[in-house]
């Protein structure tokens, strides 16, 4: 029940494409689920800021309907490039921890001192491509040492895309349907 937020975390940066009762449904969740609370007021204040910029309040008078239309479109994609980074955020820390689990997993075994094994192959781990960097700056500063690192961040920048361009195919196919307006 405490990780059961979707659709509700979705519908939170679309309500303008759900439907009433899609409506009725998110608001009974915000009422008793206080990390989708906490999303809808952090969003809420990012758009009222958006709101207060000058460049997004609409001017009265003649151009003040098209000006106000194009603010709303512009806060909707707005709204959508948050939700992606968002998502893209929590895909890459999840695939770190999970990397970083399938590292220790072999020594899973007792409680107690295996989650110190794990701190210390951790800590291991990371000490271990501190010292490599180290080494490729001060020492060497040849190729040799760089492109092992060079390697792994463009493994991990490739996961990401990848995981990204998921997520948006995700979101294509698993998105509520829209509401023509
Ligand atoms: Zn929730």
């Amino acid at each position: 029940m405490a990780n059961n937020h979707q659709p509700f975390e979705s519908w939170i940066f679309m309500p303008g494409d759900l439907t009433a009762g899609d409506q009725q449904a998110l608001q009974e969740h915000l009422k008793e689920c206080e990390s989708c609370q906490q999303l809808a007021q952090a969003l809420q204040g990012v758009e009222s800021r958006l709101r207060a910029a000058p460049e997004l309040s609409p001017t009265p008078g003649f151009t003040a309907r098209w000006e106000s239309r194009l603010a709303a479109d512009r806060i909707r994609r707005q709204r959508l490039q948050t939700y992606w980074v968002m998502q893209v955020c929590i895909g890459g820390a999840t695939f770190l921890l999970l990397l970083t689990v399938l590292m220790v997993l072999p020594s899973l075994r007792l409680p107690m001192p295996v989650l110190l094994a794990w701190g210390y192959q951790i800590f291991g781990v990371f000490s271990y491509f501190g010292s490599l960097g180290k080494a490729a700056l001060t020492i060497t500063g040849t190729l040799l040492g760089a492109i092992p690192i060079t390697l792994w961040i463009a493994i991990l920048v490739a996961m990401c895309s990848l995981s990204a361009l998921w997520l948006v195919a995700f979101q294509r196919l698993t998105a509520p349907r829209r509401v023509a307006q």
